[in-house]
């Protein structure tokens, strides 16, 4: 369990499903699994450093506000602490930590260097102009400046943050120590050494586990039925590849409400009409208003849940219908929702492995950044593919060998891995 200090900080309410508890009941379960050792599994249970700062931004209009930044570094035995920056008005202390544990498992289970970590500020990016969330970020980047670095934690994208975010953490922490430093972040521009391909990576990743698992069904994804619950950088980027493979996306739906269309939707002219739209599909000729609750129980072959977590929970997930869940958010599926599931016989691909393309091609940035040396986006596409199938086949392998459901399956290859380094290492002193 999370340190009882850092509970404190934030009291649950009632009927709050506590994120982290969520996190460690999925690593119990792993634990027991892999029969981990109890002192191991303590380790493992708590986050490395926790940081809370204080962003005081003035506003546009002179005014000042004082916003709390989190930073929870979850684990680094393999390797720097990674993760996203998300700037969400419901982030917490306690979301951030669960999620930087996520990443922690993720990470081992693509079988890439890093550790776990996660950042976020509460804060509705929609309600600030760009040279307001420009201050914010410099000045969060500055206050954990002595907390990241590019052997020690590399911030990159989450939900609310993109490319220009990241360019400006760059520049604040290039500025500071006095010399430019690329390898701080990733997800960033490409003229400032970002990857080519790192923008469409996680929804390229959902689109190739979406596909992988449709095979081991017999089924193409040409022709399969999807709905996709977001249409952010991750759902949109899904729905676009789905749509190009073949696929009929037949439900979209974003915070202010959804379509449906039978036939499918024609991505690529969707995209233009939320990019004229504040991100917004509701409107969208030729289809049929869906709101975002109806969404999650259409009938469909693969229900892509990329918003935000706990969508799917004991109220809803008997209504839901589609034969396959791929968890493009974190969480989206609670802990009971997700056991009703299983007994279902309902495909949950599970979180540390559907949306894991994006810190792999943070990844490949990251290498590509050490050796000076810029691939094209065919190749960053390769390797990703290369890594993500070979993540499927074995959670797959896994699963099959246990006879435990994919996420289990996940859970012990990401926690087994993170485990057998940290008895290697052995605890210091
Ligand atoms: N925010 C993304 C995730 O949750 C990417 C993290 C990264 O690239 O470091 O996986």
């Amino acid at each position: 369990m999370l340190s009882s200090s850092l509970l404190q900080l934030e009291p649950p309410t009632p009927a709050y499903i506590c994120p982290y508890e969520q996190a460690c009941s999925y690593l119990e379960e792993a634990a027991k699994e892999l029969k981990l050792d109890q002192g191991i599994l303590e380790v493992l249970s708590h986050p490395r450093k926790v940081v809370t700062v204080s962003i005081p931004v003035k506003r546009d209009n002179s005014e000042v506000q004082v916003l709390a930044g989190h930073r929870v570094q979850h684990c680094d035995i393999l390797g720097p602490y990674k993760g996203g920056i998300r700037y969400h008005p419901a982030v917490t202390l306690r979301e951030v930590s669960a999620l930087a544990m996520l990443m922690t498992w993720k990470c081992a289970l693509l079988g890439i260097p890093y550790g776990g970590a996660k950042g976020g500020i509460a804060l509705d990016p929609k309600r600030y102009s760009v040279g307001e969330l420009e201050r914010i970020t410099r000045r969060y980047t500055s206050e954990l400046i002595k907390d990241i670095g590019p052997a020690v934690d590399i911030p990159a994208p989450d939900m609310g943050t993109s490319a220009r975010e990241m360019a400006w953490m760059m520049d604040t922490y290039s500025v500071n120590v006095g010399h430019a430093v690329p390898g701080i972040v990733t997800g960033k521009p490409i003229s400032i050494g970002g990857s080519r391909g790192r923008e469409m990576a996680t929804g390229r990743g959902v689109m190739l586990i979406v596909r992988e698992a449709l095979a081991d069904t017999a089924q193409s994804l040409v022709g399969a039925r999807i709905a996709i619950q977001g249409f952010g950088n991750v759902g949109s980027a899904a729905a676009l590849l789905l749509h190009q493979a073949g696929a009929k996306v037949i439900a979209v739906s974003t915070g202010s409400g959804g379509i449906f269309c039978e036939d499918g939707l024609d991505i690529p002219v969707l995209k233009a009409y939320a990019a004229q739209n504040r991100k917004s599909v509701v409107g969208f000729l030729q289809a049929t208003p869906i709101s975002n609750a109806d969404l999650l129980t259409l009938p469909c072959d693969v229900l892509i849940p990329a918003a935000l977590e706990n969508q799917i929970t004991e109220d809803n997930v008997n209504q839901v219908q589609a034969k396959i869940i791929a968890e493009a958010a974190n969480g989206p599926v609670t802990l009971l929702a997700n056991q009703i599931l299983e007994a279902k016989g309902i495909t949950v691909l599970p979180d540390i492995l559907a949306n894991a393309g994006g810190v792999v091609v943070s990844y490949l940035e990251w290498v590509q950044g050490l050796s000076y040396v810029f691939w094209d986006e065919e190749r960053v596409n390769k390797e990703l593919e290369y890594l993500m199938v070979q993540a499927y086949r074995q959670v797959i392998q896994q699963s099959k060998i246990h006879q435990i459901s994919l996420r289990l399956a996940a859970y012990t290859l990401g926690v087994g891995r993170v485990a057998q380094a940290l008895s290697d290492r052995g605890l210091y002193p």
